[in-house]
């Protein structure tokens, strides 16, 4: 290695760094610079086998570990997550480009996760049925499934895996996770720390790839289920390739939340939400709220409102105390930029520009600032798209049920928001909206750990939500077991199906 040569981040497998076969890579970028920071290793499909044989060889020892010693060990990890929590967000703002604070706040996200799964102890224990006939009882077993696969969307690279890795692992499941490439190393960081933690090697391992990686993953006959967030058409993909190849899948996808504003809504309240759920992050969250909707006649106030607040963001390097970062590549900031001459030309009002911003950092950095359009038409790819960046499209519309109806037309449900004072709408709106998760003057409704996250339609294929007690029942399976000890009284032959006397 020359002294300027870039460092290649490998694959982490049987609990070490492991370089793979591909001689494939790609690039990971400082967002904040533009600058290439890194390469990253894309495995084979030989690759892929060897994690998934190493996490195959894990299991049976896994499985057959005491909940108590397992519940250890995921406890070290906690505690050791929560101290480190600083490295793991500096590496998120290095690759993502999301500013420190946003970087914590996904990092503790996914540590509420982790004490959830905490509880799996209790959250595995099954039923029991005592004397169902005479002298036999019936219940429940949870176990676990085994080789688990991951697949992960650029995002949120630390929380997302989180949704799902500590419960599928403190259920006894061995994993592979394949993160997004564009921002590999915060898996990397995770695993090291699981292993420090004292989890045995090859329970939890990682794969960097592409299409290849995944594909290799679906197809695996060793994998017995598939956890996947991303955009919606892969989302489709992963859905129907897996569970082709026989595993259950969970396969969250893409968004476009609406955000309804009543008239009697606090005005300033809901500016001020819009603003940090249209912009933070850079606008690149699935549970982000690109689309208001405002119920005439509060539209002029609340853009006024929502324009001076846009006014004090200030965008720059994520290290630098700023509001918002850049986008994570440049390819996405021109195309997420692209949508503002579209939103011209189909005849919305481009009421802030994020184009040509100043910003407190490298010019190179892949910028683009908060944008606000208003008067959007629905035909119009600006409202279709799920843009996935810092632009908020308001809509106008007469009435409450006139913006009932546009929400519930969208191909998506991932989350969406009412903001009013009227508590009758808002039960009402909780009852009629189509869509997996509510807010009710709150713009991000990201349920809790002990809740389940996952929207309808087009942003969830399957049925499985993730964490919660649904990622429990996803990484568990159930066995019946009806027992008798005989009563030497209780013998004879009989032919008929088991009954109840
Ligand atoms: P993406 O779909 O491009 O990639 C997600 C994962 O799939 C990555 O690991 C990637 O390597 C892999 N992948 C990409 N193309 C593939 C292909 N052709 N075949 C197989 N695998 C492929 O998504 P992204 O750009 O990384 O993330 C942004 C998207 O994720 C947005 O649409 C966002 O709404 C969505 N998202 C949804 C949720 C949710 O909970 N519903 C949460 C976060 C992000």
């Amino acid at each position: 290695m020359t002294m300027n040569a870039i460092p290649t981040i490998s694959h982490w497998i049987d609990g070490a760094a492991a370089a793979g076969t591909s001689t494939r890579t790609a690039p990971v970028f400082n967002p904040a610079t533009g600058q290439v920071a890194k390469n990253v290793s894309l495995a084979s499909t030989a690759d892929v086998d060897v994690a998934i044989a190493s996490a195959l060889a894990a299991f049976p020892a896994w499985r057959d570990t005491s909940q108590a010693k397992r519940q250890s060990i995921m406890f070290n990890f906690r505690e050791l997550l929560n101290a480190r929590k600083g490295e793991l967000a500096d590496i998120l703002t290095a690759e993502h480009g999301k500013v420190s604070a946003d970087a914590l706040g996904e990092i503790t996200r996914g540590l509420e996760v982790v004490e959830f799964a905490l509880g799996m102890p209790h959250l595995m224990k099954g039923d029991y049925s005592e004397n169902v006939s005479t002298g036999v009882d019936v219940y429940t077993l949870k176990q676990a499934l085994g080789v688990v696969g991951i697949i992960s969307p650029f995002n949120f690279p630390a929380m997302v895996p989180l949704w799902y890795f500590p419960i599928a692992i403190a259920a006894g499941n061995t994993v592979v996770l394949k993160p997004s490439e564009k921002d590999p190393s915060a898996s990397n960081w995770m695993a090291a720390l699981f292993t420090e933690a004292g989890l045995p090697d090859g329970v939890l391992n990682v794969v960097h790839g592409d299409k290849e990686a995944v594909d290799a993953l679906l197809v695996n006959p060793a994998v017995q289920a598939i956890s996947f967030v991303g955009s919606t058409p892969i989302a489709k993909y992963i859905y129907e390739t897996a569970a082709l190849h026989g595993k259950r899948v969970q396969a969250l996808g893409g968004a476009k939340n609406h955000m309804l504003v009543l008239p009697d809504a606090d005005l300033d309240l809901a500016a001020d939400a819009a603003v940090n759920a249209g912009f933070g992050s850079a606008g690149e969250r699935c549970m982000a709220i690109s689309v208001i909707v405002a119920v005439e006649p509060v539209a002029d106030e609340l853009i006024a409102k929502i324009t001076e607040r846009m006014k004090g963001l200030k965008v720059g390097d994520g290290m630098r105390g700023c509001d918002m970062g850049p986008l994570i590549t440049k390819v996405h900031r021109d195309k997420v930029a692209s949508y503002i001459d579209v939103a011209a030309a189909d005849g919305a009002e481009v009421v802030v520009d994020g184009r040509g911003i100043e910003v407190d950092g490298d010019a190179s950095g892949f910028w683009l600032g908060p944008t606000l359009f208003d008067k959007v038409g629905t035909d119009s790819a600006v409202y279709q798209d799920e843009i996935f960046g810092p632009v908020l499209s308001v809509v106008r519309v007469a009435t409450y049920t006139e913006g009932l109806d546009l929400i519930n037309s969208s191909q998506y449900g991932n989350g969406t928001a009412i903001f009013t004072n009227d508590g009758g709408a808002a039960r009402r709106f909780q009852n009629e909206v189509q869509a997996g998760m509510v807010g009710i003057n709150v713009p991000i409704p990201v349920p809790v750990a002990y809740h389940s996250f996952g929207g309808w339609k087009n942003s969830l294929f399957g049925d499985a939500k993730a964490y919660g007690p649904a990622g429990v029942a996803f990484y568990t399976r159930e066995k019946a077991v009806t027992s008798r000890w005989l009563d030497p009284s209780h013998g004879g032959i009989n032919l008929g199906f088991p009954q109840n006397d």
